[in-house]
């Protein structure tokens, strides 16, 4: 499914998709390492192309930007999870759920007032949607993307940073950035017992962001090793294909059978 490689997408591809509603959200848990209980599943895009299948945001995301469609395709991929968490009955709105935003929507001084509208009109409240954004925000753009998440923050919303490691200007973001969460990004999860210099930096994040008061979450968990070794560090919450791939439904919300053993 994520061959699909040699596919040079248009502008116009991407925006026939949208108008054809082809671009729907994914979910993923975010696993409570503590009680193995989801707390918050994470939207992830997928574009269903009616002669491909699903295909990953690596093929449209940064189309979908450059065409100035991103406010537009997150907006309706908002709606799309929040008609999804409604209809939910099991879930009600006890789940948190966490969006991916580009910088490009966060450094428009309206974009808080955009997201807060919307949500509004569902009813659903903000301490229930964590923000992420990348650490790759511009250097051109990165004052105004503060402000819009200290506003966002200030209305209760959460706000994690995704990646973290993986980008420039890491520690001086942590300083002046609203955070209540810290990613790390999977390849420091990749590295534990096969890298010794990436478990160490794992293991600094992890007590750097205990010393800030922040929940951190481990990415991309694939084995029972990396798992075991994640909660003893005392890493708050995990994702990963081990306890539970991103998938349509809210119902994927519950952890791997073998997580839930390894947890026990
Ligand atoms: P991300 O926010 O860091 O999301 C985590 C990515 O890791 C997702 O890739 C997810 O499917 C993948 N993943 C989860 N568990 C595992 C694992 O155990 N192993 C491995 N190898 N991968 C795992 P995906 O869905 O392809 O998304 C890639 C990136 O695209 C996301 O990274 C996020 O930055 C961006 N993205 C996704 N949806 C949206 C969206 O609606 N808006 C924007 N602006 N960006 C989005
Ligand atoms: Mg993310
Ligand atoms: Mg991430
Ligand atoms: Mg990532």
């Amino acid at each position: 499914m994520e061959s699909h490689q040699k596919h040079q997408w248009t502008k116009d591809d991407v925006r026939t998709a949208m108008r054809r509603n082809e671009f729907v959200p994914f979910f993923q848990p975010k696993i409570d390492l503590a009680t193995g209980i989801s707390s918050c599943v994470e939207m992830l895009a997928r574009w269903d192309h009616p002669e491909l299948g699903i295909l990953p945001p690596s093929q449209f995301i940064k189309l979908i930007e450059s065409a100035g469609l991103i406010d537009e395709f997150t907006d309706n991929l908002f709606r799309q999870s929040l008609v999804s968490a409604a209809n939910n009955a099991m879930t009600g709105k006890d789940i948190g759920i966490a969006i991916n935003f580009s910088s490009l929507t966060l450094q428009d001084p309206q974009a808080p007032r955009r997201i807060c509208s919307l949500l509004n009109e569902y009813g659903f409240p903000f301490d229930q949607i964590t923000i992420e954004v990348t650490e790759s925000a511009t250097p051109e753009n990165f004052s105004s993307v503060i402000k819009s998440l200290t506003t966002l923050r200030s209305q209760g919303f959460k706000i994690s940073i995704d990646d973290f490691g993986t980008g420039y200007s890491s520690l001086k973001l942590l300083s002046k950035m609203p955070f209540t969460e810290l990613k790390i990004d999977r390849m420091f999860v990749a590295g534990i017992s096969e890298n010794k210099k990436l478990t160490g930096i794992l293991e600094s994040i992890v007590h750097l962001a205990e010393k800030l008061n922040l929940n951190t979450v481990a990415e991309g968990i694939e084995t029972k090793a990396q798992l075991d070794f994640i909660r003893k560090l005392g890493c708050n919450v995990g994702q990963g294909f081990y306890l539970g791939s991103p998938a349509r439904g809210f119902e994927v919300m519950n952890v791997t059978e073998d997580a839930r053993l390894a947890m026990a």
